[in-house]
């Protein structure tokens, strides 16, 4: 992509956890900005006019203060080491005048484009205002790109319409290789380990991997549904009892294409009491009770499974440290409890090994998996972590991601 002296419509994901301290917003968490900086310093150095585009949490269309973008453009001036312009809004003038002071390599953050409900609704109207400032379009924002909406994807159909490029940017590059070619020709044994909280959020994954895997690893509660499916009981464990046929179907598959498809020998149980008490989200918080070590097979009426045991995480493991490619999406328990955790961080350490020491390349995607990993601190043992929660599902499921459908160009 050409950029010199070119207006950049980069959408980048800037959409951070956020929280008021003192009547101000302050970033929790600046990873999501940090991972664009290779985007923005190369396109810096290529003298484009960068015009970064963003949403931030669900503001439905109002200019909700508190999902403003105005404290990312301050922390990303510190973080590039050069200044970000502001400007309060997204189209219209005020945004064509900003763009018109810009000068080769300077950077303009517009505000949040959910501020207007015609960026979901990917109105065509919407999208030709976002563009109107723009000669090509970089996106990288592969954790919205599952979305078609007006910035992610109809600016960058008008622009291509104009004749205009239309190019991703390094981080979603990487999305795509990781989660996209490294996985059409894997390095064998190829394993894939799934995870977290229902059987019908990863069918579609599950499904596409037993055509590829050599094995696949199932833990977290999506246990439950196939061991509802396999005649046992389950007790008060999370499980869709309408996802059984699914779950068999799963099994018959594995067996024909004579894929290892396993399911843990041992579980951690407890017994959850409701404390009368309300979480933040107005959910009922409850305690865990009596924790303990299960073999696998019926569980008793008022206790659940909350995470695979140590025989299976050792299974698990010694699978895992042979393998050349790994796959993982889902943690293996309730890991945000400690008491739930171990199976987790017996998975993620036996990842981190086979990365290190078996030349495997491991990669990582989901939200909480993502979480689980840098909560093991081993972040930075793998080979990829997905920045993508929803959208790298939608991609490993082998759907088309409206985002990336646009993108013909290269960087
Ligand atoms: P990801 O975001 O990595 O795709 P999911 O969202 O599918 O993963 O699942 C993560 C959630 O599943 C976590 O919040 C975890 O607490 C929950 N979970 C995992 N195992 C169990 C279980 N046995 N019982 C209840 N919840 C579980
Ligand atoms: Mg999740």
């Amino acid at each position: 992509m050409d950029a010199a002296q070119k207006r950049v419509f980069v959408r980048v994901d800037f959409n951070v956890p956020m929280e008021e301290k003192d009547g101000k917003m302050v970033i929790n968490d600046s990873t999501r900005i940090k991972e664009t900086l290779p985007t923005l310093r190369l396109l810096i150095s290529r003298g484009a006019k960068i015009i970064l585009a963003a949403h931030l949490g669900r503001p439905k269309g109002k200019r909700e203060p508190s999902m403003s973008l105005q404290p990312v453009a301050t922390l990303l001036a510190q973080m590039l080491g050069r200044p970000v312009a502001f400007v309060d809004d997204c189209i219209g003038e005020k945004v064509a005048a900003a763009v018109a002071a810009l000068k080769a390599g300077d950077v303009l953050l517009l505000e949040n484009v959910r501020y207007y409900n015609q960026e979901e609704a990917n109105d065509p109207a919407f999208a030709e205002k976002l563009a109107a400032v723009a000669d090509v379009y970089v996106n990288d924002a592969f954790g919205a790109a599952h979305r078609a909406h007006a910035s992610t994807e109809g600016v960058a159909r008008v622009i291509a319409r104009r004749g205009g490029q239309c190019a991703a940017g390094l981080l979603m590059e990487r999305e795509l290789q990781f989660l996209g070619k490294e996985l059409e020709s894997p390095a064998r044994p190829f394993v894939v380990i799934l995870g977290g909280a229902k059987v019908s959020d990863k069918i579609k994954v599950i499904d596409r991997l037993l055509e590829k895997a050599d094995a696949i690893l199932i833990g977290g509660a999506m246990v439950y549904t196939f061991e509802l499916a396999l005649g046992h009981k389950v007790g008060k464990s999370l499980s869709e009892p309408d996802k059984k046929d699914v779950a068999l179907a799963a099994l018959a598959k594995a067996k024909a294409r004579s894929i290892k498809f396993m399911l843990p020998s041992d579980d951690v149980l407890a017994t959850a009491v409701a404390t009368g008490k309300l979480n933040k989200k107005g959910k009922p918080v409850m305690e865990f009770q009596n924790v303990r070590p299960h073999a696998c097979g019926d569980i008793p009426d008022n206790e659940a499974g909350y995470d695979i045991g140590p025989e299976t995480a050792r299974r698990y493991g010694e699978i895992i440290r042979n393998a050349k490619t790994i796959l993982w999406n889902g943690p293996m328990g309730m890991f945000e409890d400690k008491r739930f955790a171990a199976g987790t961080l017996a998975v993620a350490q036996a990842v981190a090994d086979a990365t290190a020491r078996n030349g495997a390349k491991s990669i990582i995607g989901g939200g909480d998996s993502v979480k689980a990993l840098n909560q093991a601190g081993l972040a930075d043992k793998v080979t990829f972590m997905s920045t993508g929660g929803g959208a790298s599902l939608e991609f490993l499921e082998g759907q088309v991601l409206p985002g990336v459908a646009a993108l013909t160009d290269k960087l």
